[in-house]
């Protein structure tokens, strides 16, 4: 009996790597979209940075800051910035909100070392700032790396200072300090999550003392640089929010240039797909196209600034007020792409994956029917409909994608924006960009991957 390979083609599903169907065009085009892609990474390091850097490129394109009771028209671009730290923005689109909206949501927070609120002080002749981390972070990995300080102080009378210390070269850095190995007998016992504590983060800034003869002379000589440089005193840390993060730049991996690292991808990488997308819209669209960058995502959503925060909710009643339609009747046609970052499969870490369901590089927009852990908790889980939706649109779009969930029945989990979307009764979905290390201060993305993350947010948005 022969192979009948023409029934096997036509039977079995394949996943092919994306390589074997980009074409030339478009690689060139994926080499151009990434290295927008890496600046914007470089700049946004907080949800503020990236929140800020969004609006300086909407109103680029056109668009303008939206005030409810405006008169909104077909083809208008408009957003509105949440307190600094999530953005809402929107192409109002031909048909009526009452027909739905096409909402693509990432999150712009990322895992880092936020500062205490009273965080200076001298030990031994050094001065240290103590942390409470932000988010989830393998804590030993944030030892001896270069960090940089980010963030702002607000004086008591209101006026806000913006920090930023360690982006540029010739600025100075900071870090965490780790036991050398010959004395680390010790704590090498002991196991990763217990070797380095939360409570033992303390970033090391400076050593050199005050030239008096009082005590604290180094932190002294730490506060008398601040107080030059921003005016600032030590009670004001109490109303700052400063956070430590990677010092490293963006940049390019592998000899083949075929991957990107950096701090933050997750989930910036998302977030600036539905930026690009909504930028790149060459007509009025179809239906209202809508892209939010959330913040809080890696801490549960919740605040003003979260995805769970009404924020959003008048917003859209806002947008649907201009055309008389009650806020319920968009969301309910509304459609959701909740774009967030996925694990991509490891050859080096195999057993916590099941392979032919985790998504791999270079294979394109990971789609997560579900997330959540153990028996589907925590997820919301869309719709056999709704995957099927989005099949017919990324073949007619020519998007490379896959589908996948993240590591092994019980082998962990994690959550996305995705349920308080489908919450508030919109078909949602999850899809994004898998990332090698993720939530390492240094994570790796594929170009193509990302490439193709915008043509699937560009394809939603334009149905
Ligand atoms: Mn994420
Ligand atoms: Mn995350």
């Amino acid at each position: 009996m022969e192979d009948n390979m023409e029934l096997r083609e036509q039977l079995f599903y394949e996943q092919k790597n994306g390589y074997d169907r980009l074409s030339t065009e478009e690689s060139i085009r994926m080499n151009r979209y990434c290295r927008e892609y890496m600046e914007f990474l470089n700049e946004a390091r907080t949800e503020r940075e990236a929140s800020r850097y969004a609006i300086r490129k909407a109103e680029e394109y056109g668009f303008r800051p939206f005030t409810p009771g405006d008169p909104l028209l077909p083809g208008d671009k408009i957003y509105v910035s949440n307190r600094g730290k999530s953005l809402m923005l929107a192409v109002i689109g031909a048909r009526s909100l009452a027909e739905g909206a096409v909402i693509a949501g990432a999150h712009i927070d990322s895992p880092r070392l936020d500062l205490k609120q009273i965080p200076l002080y001298e030990q031994d002749e050094l001065a240290y700032l103590r942390t409470h981390y932000y988010g989830g972070i393998k804590k030993y990995q944030w030892v001896a790396i270069p960090l940089e300080l980010h963030g702002v102080v607000v004086l008591k009378s209101g006026e806000t200072l913006d920090i930023c210390i360690g982006r540029e070269t010739d600025e100075p850095k900071f870090v965490i300090t780790d036991l050398l190995p010959h004395l680390a007998q010790e704590q090498m016992k002991k196991t990763m999550s217990d070797g380095i504590t939360g409570e033992g983060l303390n970033i090391l800034i400076g050593s050199a003392p005050y030239a008096d003869d009082g005590k604290d002379r180094v932190k002294l000589a730490v506060l008398s640089l601040l107080n030059d440089a921003y005016g600032i005193t030590e009670e004001d840390f109490l109303s700052a929010e400063l956070t430590a993060v990677p010092a490293f730049d963006v940049t390019e991996i592998g000899l083949d240039r075929s991957l990107i690292g950096g701090y933050g991808h997750d989930d910036r990488v998302c977030a600036w797909a539905e930026l690009k997308a909504l930028f790149d819209l060459k007509e009025i669209p179809d239906r209202t196209c809508i892209c939010i960058l959330a913040d809080k995502e890696e801490v549960g959503s919740d605040g003003v600034s979260g995805m769970q925060s009404a924020a959003f909710d008048f917003f859209m009643a806002d947008l649907c007020e201009t055309q008389s339609v009650p806020v319920r009747r968009c969301l309910e046609k509304s459609f959701c792409l909740s774009a967030d970052v996925t694990a991509a499969f490891d050859p080096l870490y195999p057993d916590v994956s099941e392979k032919r369901s985790e998504s791999k590089l270079n294979h394109g927009m990971a789609v997560c029917k579900f997330t959540g852990s153990r028996g589907k908790s925590g997820t919301s889980d869309a719709s056999a409909e709704i995957v099927a939706r989005l099949r017919g649109l990324f073949e007619r779009h020519q998007v490379i994608w896959q589908l996948c969930e993240m590591g092994k029945v019980d082998q962990g989990g994690g959550g996305t924006i995705a349920k308080y979307m489908a919450n508030r009764n919109i078909d949602t979905i999850d899809a994004g960009v898998p990332v090698l290390s993720m939530h390492a201060p240094f994570e790796i993305v594929s170009k193509l991957d990302c490439y193709m993350t915008y043509k699937g947010i560009l394809a939603a948005y334009c149905g």
